[in-house]
C-alpha cells in the first residue's frame, strides 16, 4: 500500500486506475504531507476519536485519519474511487468505513449512533467547494453530535464564516456558523499543494460547537428566516427588506417599531447588525 500525500504516489495510483478526474464532484487531491499533517493537528485527531471524512477521493487524508483516529467513516459519491480505496490505498487499514453515497443523503445522526454510540464525533474534510455551504448547514442543523468540522474550504468562503457587521463578507454564513460554533481559520494553502491546482486559495477553517449558542431565541428558524431575509436586499434598508419578504409576515411599521425599541437607527442596513441584535429583533417581531 502506497503511501500518498506526494506528487509521485499520486500519480502513480491515478496511472494505475486510469481515473479520470471529475470536475463536478470538485476533486482536487492534496499531494502535500506537511498541509496533511497539519489539518491532523488542528483537528486535534487521536485515538478516542470516531471521525467522519466527507470526500476521501483516493484516500490520501484517510490514510491520515485511518493511522491516528479509533475509527473513521469516510463518504465517497464517486463510484469509481471505492475499488481504490477498498482495495488498494485503504486496503490495510481496519479501523475504516466506507460509504459509497453522496453526503447530503446520509443519515449521518445513523451513523454517529452505531460507530460512535451517539458520542460526538469529529468531522475532518478537504471539501468538495460545490457544497460547502450545504455540508456545514446540514451538520449543524440536523443536530448531529459533534466536537468539531476542521475543513479545507475556498479561502474567501473562510473568511466569510469568520467575520463579523461592517465587513463586505459579513452575510448569513457567517451569523449561522457563529451560533453553532466558534470558527477559526486555521491557516491558508496554495493551489500548488493540489492535483489538480484548483483555481482559488484554499483555507483550513476550524469550526468548534459552541456548548450553548450564544443568543437564546424562542423560534431559531423565524431567526434564520429573518437573517435570510436581511441579506437577499442587501442594498434595502431592514424595514423595507423584512416589510417586503412576504414570507415572513411582517409589516414595515412592526420592524419600524422593533428598531426604536432597540435604539437602532430607523435606516439601518441588516448587514450592521450583530447575532445578538438579530435574536432580539427576531423576539420583538415575534411579539416576545
Ligand atoms: N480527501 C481527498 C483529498 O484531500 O485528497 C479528496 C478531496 S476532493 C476536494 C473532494 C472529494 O469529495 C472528491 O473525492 C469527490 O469525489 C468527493 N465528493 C464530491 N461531492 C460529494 C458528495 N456529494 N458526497 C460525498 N463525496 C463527494
Amino acid at each position: 500500500m502506497a503511501t500518498l500525500g506526494n506528487p509521485t504516489n499520486t500519480i502513480a495510483i491515478l496511472q494505475k486506475y486510469n481515473f479520470n478526474f471529475q470536475k463536478k464532484y470538485g476533486q482536487n487531491f492534496l499531494i502535500d504531507s506537511n498541509i496533511l499533517e497539519k489539518i491532523i493537528d488542528a483537528a486535534e485527531v487521536n485515538q478516542n476519536d470516531c471521525v467522519l471524512e466527507i470526500g476521501p477521493g483516493i484516500g490520501t487524508m484517510t490514510q491520515y485519519l485511518c493511522e491516528n483516529a479509533r475509527e473513521v467513516v469516510a463518504v465517497e459519491i464517486d463510484k469509481k474511487l471505492i475499488p481504490i480505496l477498498g482495495q488498494d490505498t485503504l486496503s490495510s487499514y481496519d479501523n475504516i468505513t466506507l460509504i459509497n453515497e453522496d453526503i447530503l443523503k446520509v443519515d449521518i445522526n445513523a451513523i454517529v449512533q452505531e460507530k460512535n454510540n451517539g458520542n460526538p464525533i469529529k468531522v475532518v474534510a478537504n471539501l468538495p467547494y460545490y457544497i460547502t455551504t450545504p455540508i456545514i448547514m446540514g451538520l449543524f442543523e440536523s443536530r448531529v453530535p459533534l466536537d468539531s468540522i476542521t475543513i479545507m474550504v475556498q479561502k474567501e468562503v473562510a473568511e466569510r464564516m469568520q467575520v463579523g457587521p461592517g465587513t463586505k463578507d459579513y452575510g448569513a454564513l457567517s451569523l449561522a456558523v457563529q451560533y453553532y460554533a466558534k470558527p477559526e481559520v486555521m491557516m491558508t494553502v496554495p493551489a500548488g499543494c493540489f492535483m489538480p491546482r484548483p483555481n482559488v486559495d484554499s483555507a483550513v477553517i476550524k469550526l468548534t460547537r459552541h456548548d450553548k449558542p450564544p443568543v437564546t431565541v424562542s423560534d431559531e428558524k423565524r431567526m434564520f428566516d429573518i437573517i435570510r431575509a436581511s441579506f437577499n436586499q442587501r442594498r434595502k434598508t431592514l424595514v423595507n427588506g423584512l416589510g417586503n419578504a412576504t414570507e415572513l409576515n411582517v409589516k414595515k411599521e412592526q420592524v419600524l417599531s422593533a428598531l426604536e425599541k432597540m435604539g437602532l437607527p430607523p435606516a439601518i442596513r441588516g448587514e450592521a447588525l450583530t447575532l445578538v441584535e438579530f435574536a432580539a429583533l427576531t423576539e420583538l417581531l415575534s411579539g416576545n
